[in-house]
């Protein structure tokens, strides 16, 4: 099972479940999903979610994107424009969100610890997958 952000042309915003993607589409073509509040039939997915799919095969008409020379902009881009502050990453950021550091854009590793600490105070910050962390000893925890 899937779900789905979806919206009607009266613009309700609901949350439809379904078999896979496929099944989606066919009912949205039979008019079957239909809006809760309004009933309205013109349903169409939000795409709220930030999600990417390279496919194989099919779909040769569209753009081909080169993720990789996509990924070595992204993260030249950080380099230049971010402070390296290694392992204090966790502490400098949190330093900026409470107004005790200058605002400015840093970059670092952090420990898994660390970065449930920036979730629960609410401090925004955005992990690249795949990036070196410092060893933390006797934490086994790895939910990804
Ligand atoms: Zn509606």
């Amino acid at each position: 099972m899937i779900a789905y952000d979806l919206k009607c042309d009266q613009g309700h915003l609901f949350e439809g479940w379904f078999e896979d993607a496929d099944a989606f589409e066919n009912q949205q073509t039979k008019g079957l999903v239909t809006c809760p509040v309004c009933d309205s039939a013109a349903v169409t997915r939000q795409l709220s979610t930030f999600a990417i799919k390279t496919s194989t095969g099919s779909g040769a008409d569209r753009p081909k994107i080169d993720f990789e020379a996509l990924g070595r902009r992204i993260v030249n881009y950080v380099q230049n424009n971010f402070d390296d502050v290694g392992s204090d990453f966790a502490t400098e950021a949190l330093k900026i969100h409470y107004g005790a550091s200058e605002p400015r854009n840093i970059r670092g590793v952090s420990t898994d610890r660390e970065e449930r600490m920036l979730r629960e105070e609410g401090v925004p910050y955005f992990k690249f997958p795949g990036s070196s962390k410092p060893p933390e000893s006797g934490s086994g925890d790895d939910s990804s």
